[in-house]
């Protein structure tokens, strides 16, 4: 990956902790932080990651790998160790992934951030931790400013982890608040590329994964919703560059703020994979926001952030990615 890091960006070579570690995002900020110099510990239960995201990290030096469901509780190996910087990114993440997790995406984004926000105090540590534009529901506002408080439905099928991502913004502000731990909490708006799970359902795999077998490409309701996709080195800088600013305890969108419509990226996707796929209609299922789009205003401000890669290029890659 090429961070494309500004050149005043800090050097650090320090002991860092990375919860998610198999996962799509985390596997590949484990490559960055790795190429960066610095030692990672990082954690997963392989619930959703999976050991392929971090096989080619097998050997590494500086990268310890430590297989525990954070959600029964810290490994002793990480409750007595020391870090000093932490990255929370473990949770089901997908809605297939979070409605087939329920309990376990609420503990995860509740009980783990707890006891990690209570590490992080421990060790004098930083603490990163994912949040989502999934915090602000099913928007009224568009763009989604990070001062929009959202439209949720807090029993809803996405409630286990909008509401569980929501907790851990709460729990965030109330440890810094009240014992000046120091957080940074990133809202991450849809990401794709490389090593998504092509299982979990994500739009832009089902789609890649159907046009290249010239199966029907399935779009949910009449597709006029629309997502924002930022591609995964963009979004992986936009955690770096968080994570070194100073002071920046309230949450910043990090996305692309591109819209795009379901039924137009099917149509996009198709086109570039060069596929005879159908598109067809199925079920949207319940909840499913209607207009996601950040506004990143305050990314751009703070920490001279904006993503980079075009959609274009994005799908070119992944789509290269998914051929092989
Ligand atoms: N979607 C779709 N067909 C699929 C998968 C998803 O039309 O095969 C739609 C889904 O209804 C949603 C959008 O694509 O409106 C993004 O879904 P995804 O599961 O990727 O993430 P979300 O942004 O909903 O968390």
């Amino acid at each position: 990956m090429k961070l494309d890091l500004p050149s005043t960006y800090p050097n650090r070579s320090g002991r860092v902790l990375l919860t998610g570690a198999a996962g799509f995002l985390g596997s590949h900020l484990a490559d960055a932080l790795l190429e960066l110099g610095q030692h990672v510990t990082g954690v997963d239960s392989l619930t959703t990651g999976s050991r392929g995201n971090i096989a080619h990290l097998e050997g590494h030096e500086r990268f310890t790998f430590v297989q525990a469901d954070l959600a029964a509780g810290l490994p002793p190996a990480i409750a007595h160790a020391s870090f000093d910087r932490i990255w929370h990114l473990a949770s089901p993440a997908s809605p297939i992934g979070y409605v087939r997790r329920q309990v376990l995406t609420l503990k995860v984004n509740a009980l783990a951030t707890m006891e990690l926000l209570e590490l992080a105090g421990r060790c004098a540590a930083r603490i990163f931790l994912a949040s989502t534009s999934e915090c602000y529901g099913d928007p009224l506002e568009h763009p989604q400013k990070e001062t929009y408080w959202g439209h949720v439905n807090p029993v809803g099928m996405r409630s286990m982890y909008d509401e569980g991502k929501r907790f851990l913004e709460a729990a965030a502000m109330a440890y810094h608040r009240e014992q000046n731990v120091d957080t940074r909490i990133v809202r991450i708006f849809n990401t794709y590329g490389p090593r998504l799970a092509a299982n979990d359902g994500r739009v832009v795999t089902n789609f890649i994964q159907q046009a290249l077998a010239n199966q029907p490409i399935t779009v949910q309701g009449d597709g006029s919703q629309t997502r924002s996709l930022c591609y995964v080195d963009d979004e992986i800088r936009g955690f770096l560059l968080l994570m070194e600013s100073p002071d920046a305890h309230m949450p910043v969108n990090i996305g692309n703020p591109q819209e795009v419509s379901v039924l137009e990226l099917a149509r996009e996707i198709r086109d570039m994979v060069g596929s005879t796929s159908p598109i067809v209609h199925t079920a949207l299922p319940p909840d499913d926001p209607k207009r996601r789009c950040p506004d990143i205003s305050l990314a751009r401000k703070l920490l001279g952030w904006e993503p980079k890669i075009p959609r274009q290029e994005g799908l070119r890659r992944t789509i290269a990615f998914y051929r092989r």
